[in-house]
């Protein structure tokens, strides 16, 4: 019976249900298309992520591992090319600045923007492309052991039977609470996010991302080979607000808020938001500092369900990607699912740990008091010399995975 239960345990992983079509879904599944297993997506939202606004940089680190699964042109083929950070401060002085991409990587890669609109919907018709399935208004609700498997169970009463599950459902995981009841909860940065398009007239080369460290608020612009501004900002907001809260603010409110935050300070913030027509709905930020258990034996974290960075890492969506490769080729070489689930979590979680660490390091640095103001605009020139002779974050960015080792 023991050896029998074995074979079993041990029978070479066929089928995936993968919770969750943003980024790490839809890749999850393509990667481990490659390792022999047939994987289906269950996206909970009716429709694709047609018209999700606001944009993200793919960093070095994650192009080479989408390169790695041949999905590199993707992510060239929309947004543009970001080869540099430039750091100013609220005062309007520069404070450093240093390149997107180490030397020492010969590829010609450097970061890429691009609307997360275009990197969802691109991905999920490329998943479609390669016979992966894709599933729309499927809400995980629970999970179900069977005897060599799992059943998801979905909101509309549908279910579906696979060797494993993967989640992939982001920030607010369902499959991280079916894992472990007592999973922490996404951790509150008291940081609002925002951020627009819009023709403005910005100091720095196109796609050079500048970034100010304004007195009570960040603001970051690039301006894309078309000469439109893309910028983001981040406002403190030292209580977290309830979705019914933000959702409540107004556009005019908000854009009132923006204008007067950005009024105090001698850079182009305040214009550009004066600028632009449709300001994004203002919206919180998470991150997890650890979650003690990405898998049990039948049901593995991928993304944002395992390992929120704050926004400012500019890593989500590179880690993300990094995890479906380094999944993918645990389940290629090592039958038994558990054991493959700790091979991947085993590679992984020191190196995103320590990038949600740094993350939230920086963000403290958005949001200092009167005096962690001075000593940071006195502090950051000495830093980004520092970073930018030393490479201090190269660990992060030449990051390499290789499906073929
Ligand atoms: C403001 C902001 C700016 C960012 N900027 C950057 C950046 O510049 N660079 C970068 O790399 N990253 C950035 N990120 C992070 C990046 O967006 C995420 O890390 C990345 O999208 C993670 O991918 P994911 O697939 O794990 O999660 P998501 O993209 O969140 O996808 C999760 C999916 O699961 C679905 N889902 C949720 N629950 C269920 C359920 N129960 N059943 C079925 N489906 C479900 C959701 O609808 C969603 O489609 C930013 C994030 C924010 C908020």
């Amino acid at each position: 019976m023991y050896s029998y239960l074995m074979t079993i345990t041990n029978a070479k992983v066929r089928t995936a249900a993968i919770i969750g079509g943003g980024v790490a879904g839809p890749v999850t599944a393509m990667a481990l298309r490659r390792a022999g297993i047939e994987a289906t997506v269950f996206e909970a939202y009716a429709h694709g992520a047609e018209g999700v606004g606001s944009f993200l940089t793919v960093a070095v680190n994650g192009q080479r591992a989408l390169r790695e699964l041949d999905l590199l042109d993707l992510v060239q083929q929309h947004g543009f090319d970001c080869p540099r950070f430039e750091f100013v401060s609220g005062k309007g002085k520069p404070l450093g600045g240093f390149p997107a991409a180490p030397e020492s990587l010969k590829d010609g890669l450097t970061s890429r923007t691009l609307r997360r609109t275009d990197l969802y919907t691109a991905l999920r018709d490329e998943a479609l492309h390669r016979g992966v399935p894709v599933e729309y208004g499927k809400r995980l609700v629970n999970a179900e052991r069977t005897r060599d498997g799992v059943t998801a169970v979905f909101a509309d009463g549908s279910r579906f039977t696979a060797d494993i599950l993967v989640g992939a459902d982001g920030l607010l995981s369902r499959t991280r609470e079916l894992i472990d009841p007592a999973a922490p909860k996404p951790r509150y940065v008291p940081l609002l996010n925002t951020g627009g398009f819009t023709r403005a007239s910005v100091p720095g080369d196109p796609g050079t991302m500048v970034m100010y460290f304004g007195r009570d608020a960040f603001f970051c612009h690039m301006l894309d080979p078309q000469g439109v501004v893309w910028w983001f900002a981040n406002i403190p907001q030292v209580r977290e607000l309830t979705p019914a809260e933000l959702a409540a603010i107004t556009p005019e409110q908000w854009r009132k808020r923006l204008v007067d935050t950005f009024a105090v300070d001698e850079t182009p913030a305040q214009a550009i938001v004066e600028a632009t027509e449709q300001i994004a709905q203002p919206w919180n930020t998470y991150d997890f500092p650890s979650v003690p258990n990405w898998h049990n034996d039948r049901m593995v974290l991928v993304g944002d369900a395992a390992h929120a960075a704050s926004p400012t890492s500019g890593q989500g969506a590179s880690l993300a990607v990094e995890d479906a490769l380094v999944l993918a080729k645990s389940l290629r070489d090592e039958p038994n699912a558990t054991a493959a689930f700790s091979a991947y979590v085993g590679q992984r979680r020191d190196r995103v740990e320590r990038i949600v660490a740094q993350a939230k390091k920086l963000s403290s640095d958005k949001m200092p008091g009167p005096i962690g103001r001075i000593i940071r605009d006195i502090a950051l020139p000495i830093v980004f010399a520092k970073r930018a002779k030393s490479g201090g974050d190269d660990w992060v960015l030449t990051h390499e995975i290789r499906w073929a080792a």
